[in-house]
């Protein structure tokens, strides 16, 4: 066990939406001491702990914060409500919606000023999802599949836009089972690759490993996925949210270990679950 190489996925932690709504989530507590999030900012409980500590609410509705008061609209996105509520109550926004997000909300609602029937190929409620259609005026449609398409009645002219984390395969396929029905299609791919290029590039370090650790919160779905898919790969795979949960029999036998990130997972909670294997080694080799 002490000669242990670990190999950190490159392509691994904080997405560019992610880190740039922490950034800014972070400026906000210094500038409002009455800073109210609408809804979990990041699936990460040390990060959103971290933010409560100093002195950041975390609230359901914008109809929780108080009027004067300052909320962050967070990576996902809202819908126009929740800014007109904000203007009426004189609540201060802070917009850290993901701009690749925003693209998909302006993309439904120019389809809709068009004219065009408009799906959404996204999961039904999911808030990214909810918003997208909220923004195109409550006039799109969410598909979660190809197979939920061929029960819509479709129009002629359609156009589709996709939540950012919908899988390419996803999109083909209703593509595919959508065009024969219809005369004119448009379509926006949405997709962000954030997702797509963790999951490779975890895939292709997990191939040469005997052991790979996965970090991240357990109620983040981009992490979950990111075990999954090493797990199917055959390589023994943990999923642990710290450092500590780390166990050093793990280790026993294994002369490879790869470490990955879901993309709500901060750098220092992979440099410590590294450190943390670092130690556990040189207490094995007597160091
Ligand atoms: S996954 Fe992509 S769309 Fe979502 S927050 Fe990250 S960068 Fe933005």
């Amino acid at each position: 066990m002490s000669n242990i190489e670990i190999a950190t996925v490159e392509e691994a932690g904080f997405c560019f939406g992610v880190r740039r709504a922490l950034q800014l989530a972070e400026q906000a507590t210094v500038e409002f001491p009455e800073l109210c999030c609408l809804g979990q900012l990041i699936h990460n409980r040390q990060v959103v702990e971290s933010l409560e500590q100093r002195g950041m609410r975390v609230v359901d509705d914008i109809s929780e914060v108080q009027s004067g008061a300052a909320a962050l609209v967070r990576a996902h996105g809202a819908g126009p409500s929740v800014y007109e509520q904000a203007r009426d109550r004189d609540v201060h926004l802070i917009d850290a919606t993901c701009p690749f997000v925003r693209r998909v909300q302006e993309a439904a609602a120019q389809f809709v000023s068009e004219g065009y029937q408009v799906l959404v190929l996204g999961e039904r409620d999911h808030p990214e999802a909810r918003a997208i259609v909220e923004h195109a005026g409550g006039r799109a449609l969410i598909v979660e599949s190809a197979d939920e398409a061929d029960s819509i009645d479709l129009a002629n002219h359609v156009a589709v836009v996709c939540q950012t984390t919908q899988r390419m395969e996803n999109l083909r396929e209703l593509v595919i089972r959508i065009l024969p029905r219809i005369g004119d299609l448009r379509l926006v791919n949405t997709i962000c690759d954030a997702t797509s290029k963790r999951q490779e590039a975890s895939l292709e370090v997990a191939r040469d490993a005997d052991l790979m650790i996965v970090i991240g919160g357990y109620n983040s779905a981009n992490t979950n996925r990111l075990a999954q898919i090493c797990r199917a790969e055959g390589t023994t795979t943990y999923h642990i949210e710290t450092a500590e949960e780390l166990r050093k029999e793990w280790l026993d036998g294994v002369c490879r270990v790869g470490l990955t990130a879901g993309a709500s997972t901060p750098t220092e909670a992979m440099d410590g679950v590294r450190e943390r294997i670092e130690q556990l080694c040189d207490e094995d080799s007597g160091g």
